[in-house]
C-alpha cells in the first residue's frame, strides 16, 4: 500500500524537514499491524516525492484476538494492497510532526501553502469515484480518479470498486495530510480496528474546522462511524458546535433582534433594494447568492425576468427550508421553477457550484465569517470562481452610535464576529482586488451620515479585463 507526496515548492527537497525524514536515507518503522517504510523516489531542487509504504501483516493482525477458529476472509483480503484506515494510522505515526503542524527548521515552510500533490495507487471508493470529487473539491483540490480494472488480464469482467487517486493543490502539508487522514478510511469505509468513542475524538481532533464546513461532513462523518448511529450524532452535534450551525437553532431569534436595531430605518429593505439596483446596472443575468439565509434577495430577483438563473448557498440547513418556504419553490410554475437553485454548502471552500455567473453577492455575510477564515474565502471566491463582478456589504460600525437601542460597543447581531469601520472595509476590499485583478468601488446604504457614515456599506467589484 503506497502514498507519495510531492511537492515542486522550492526548494523542493524542504519536504524532508517537514516530514522529518532525510530524503537520502529509507526510514522504516514498526506498527501493530506491520512496517512501515517512507523513502525518495526523487528529490532534487525542483521537485520532490517521499513515498510512504505499508507492508501489512495480515497474519498478524489475525493472531492475538483470541478467536478459536479464524475465517479465510480474515487471512486473504485486500486489506494489504489497498488504502485504507491503516494507512490513516500509519500517517499518524510516521508523520505526527508534520501532521501537527509542526517543523523544527522549516516552520515556515510548515505555515506556507505550497504546491502538493499526493498520489495513492490504488483505493477502494465506495459508491463510486463521484465521491472522490465530490469530497476532496470542495477542499481546493484538482482530483484525477481513474477507476481501475477488476484483473487487467479480463477487462471483459468489468470495473472493480477499486481507483487511482490523484490530489493536486496549494495548501499546507499539514492540510493535506489531515484531510488524507480522515477521507481515506471513509472512502474505503471498512474500519479494520475498533470504532468507538475514541474514533469520534480522533475525527473531531484532526476533521476539526475544514470537517465542519464541508458540505458533504454528513456523509463523511457517517461512512467513518459506520453502522453507529448515535456515534455519528455525537459526532456531527460536536461538529456543528464548533461552527456557524451551532448557532443555527437562535438564527432565527437573532435575525429578528438585529432587525429590530435597525427598524427605524427599515434598513433591509433599503439594502435589499440597493443590491437589486446594483446587479441591474451591472447586467447581470445569472447571479449567485452567497449566504442567501432565508431567501429574501432571491425573492427580489425572482420578480424580474432580467435574472435568468438564482442560486443561493447557505451553511445552514435551517435557513435554507425557510428560503424555500418563503420563496414558495413547491408551488411555482416550472418555468420559474427552474430559475432558482438553493444548495447547502461553505464559503470558504472552492465550490464548482458557484462558477459561471456573472454576479456573486454576499450581502451581510463576511462579518458571520472568523477573520482568519476570510482568506479562505477570498481564494474560493475570488481566486477559483472569480465571477466578473461581486457585490460585499456588511455593517458600517462607526454607524453604531447612530442605533439608540444598541448598547455602545456591542455588534448588532450575536453571531457577528466582527463589524468593520468603513476604513476598515475598504482596507480589506482593496486588497483582495488588488491580489486578485478586480477593481473595486463603494456606495453607502441607508442614510449617509456626514459624520459617521451609512449604516451600511456596500463594495462592487469588477474584475479587471484581462
Ligand atoms: N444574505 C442574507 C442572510 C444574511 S445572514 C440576507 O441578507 O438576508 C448571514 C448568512 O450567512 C446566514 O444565513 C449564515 O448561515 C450564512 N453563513 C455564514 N457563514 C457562512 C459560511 N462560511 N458559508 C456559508 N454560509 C455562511
Amino acid at each position: 500500500m503506497l502514498l507519495s507526496i510531492s511537492t515542486s515548492h522550492q526548494p523542493a527537497t524542504d519536504l524532508g524537514f517537514l516530514l522529518v525524514k532525510h530524503p537520502d536515507h529509507v526510514h522504516e518503522v514498526g506498527l501493530p499491524f506491520g512496517s512501515a517504510r517512507v523513502f525518495y523516489p526523487e528529490a532534487s531542487e525542483a521537485r520532490c516525492t517521499a513515498v510512504l509504504m505499508l507492508s501489512i501483516d495480515p497474519v498478524g493482525l489475525v493472531r492475538g484476538r483470541g478467536e478459536a477458529e479464524g475465517s479465510l476472509a480474515q487471512y486473504v483480503n485486500d486489506r494489504p494492497y489497498v488504502a485504507s484506515s491503516f494507512l490513516s494510522v500509519a500517517m499518524k505515526r510516521v508523520f505526527s510532526t508534520a501532521m501537527a503542524g509542526t517543523s523544527k527548521g522549516r516552520q515556515d515552510v510548515a505555515d506556507m501553502a505550497i504546491p502538493l500533490e499526493a498520489e495513492i495507487p490504488v483505493i477502494r471508493c465506495r459508491g463510486g469515484e463521484a465521491i472522490a470529487r465530490e469530497w476532496f473539491e470542495p477542499l481546493g483540490y484538482a482530483v484525477e480518479v481513474e477507476r481501475l480494472p477488476m484483473d487487467p488480464r479480463f477487462p471483459q469482467d468489468g470495473d472493480s470498486p477499486y481507483v487511482r487517486l490523484r490530489l493536486s493543490g496549494v495548501l499546507r502539508l499539514r492540510e493535506l495530510l489531515t484531510h488524507l487522514y480522515v477521507l481515506l478510511p471513509a472512502l474505503d469505509g471498512d474500519k479494520h480496528y475498533f470504532v468507538g468513542q475514541d474514533e469520534i475524538e480522533k475525527l473531531l481532533e484532526k476533521g476539526g474546522a475544514w470537517l465542519s464546513a464541508h458540505p458533504e461532513r454528513e456523509t463523511i462523518v457517517g461512512r467513518y462511524l459506520r453502522r453507529h448511529r448515535p456515534l455519528v450524532k455525537a459526532a456531527l452535534a460536536r461538529l456543528l458546535d464548533a461552527d456557524e450551525e451551532g448557532v443555527e437553532e437562535q438564527e432565527v431569534r437573532r435575525e429578528a433582534a438585529e432587525e429590530a436595531i435597525e427598524r427605524p430605518l427599515s434598513l433591509n429593505e433599503k439594502r435589499m433594494d440597493a443590491v437589486v439596483a446594483a446587479l441591474r446596472e451591472l447586467g447581470a443575468r445569472r447571479v449567485v447568492d452567497l449566504g442567501c439565509g432565508e431567501g429574501r434577495l432571491l425573492g427580489l430577483l425572482l420578480k424580474d425576468r432580467q435574472f435568468e438563473r438564482l442560486l443561493g448557498i447557505d451553511v445552514s440547513l435551517r435557513s435554507l427550508e425557510y428560503a424555500a418556504e418563503r420563496l414558495h419553490l413547491d408551488r411555482l410554475p416550472p418555468m420559474q421553477r427552474e430559475r432558482i437553485t438553493l444548495a447547502h454548502g461553505a464559503l470558504t471552500y472552492r465550490d464548482r457550484r458557484i462558477e459561471g455567473f456573472d454576479v456573486a453577492c454576499a450581502i451581510e455575510v463576511i462579518e458571520h465569517m472568523d477573520a482568519p477564515r476570510l482568506p479562505a474565502f477570498e481564494r474560493a471566491l475570488f481566486g477559483f470562481a472569480r465571477p466578473p463582478a461581486v457585490v460585499i456589504t456588511t455593517p458600517n460600525s462607526e454607524h453604531n452610535v447612530r442605533f439608540a437601542n444598541l448598547p455602545a460597543g456591542k455588534f448588532r447581531h450575536p453571531d457577528h464576529r466582527f463589524e468593520w469601520s468603513r476604513a476598515e472595509f475598504h482596507a480589506w476590499c482593496e486588497a483582495v482586488a488588488q491580489r486578485n485583478g478586480y477593481a473595486v468601488r463603494y456606495a453607502p446604504i441607508g442614510d449617509d451620515d456626514p459624520e459617521v457614515g451609512p449604516p451600511t456599506q456596500m463594495a462592487i467589484f469588477t474584475r479587471d479585463a484581462a
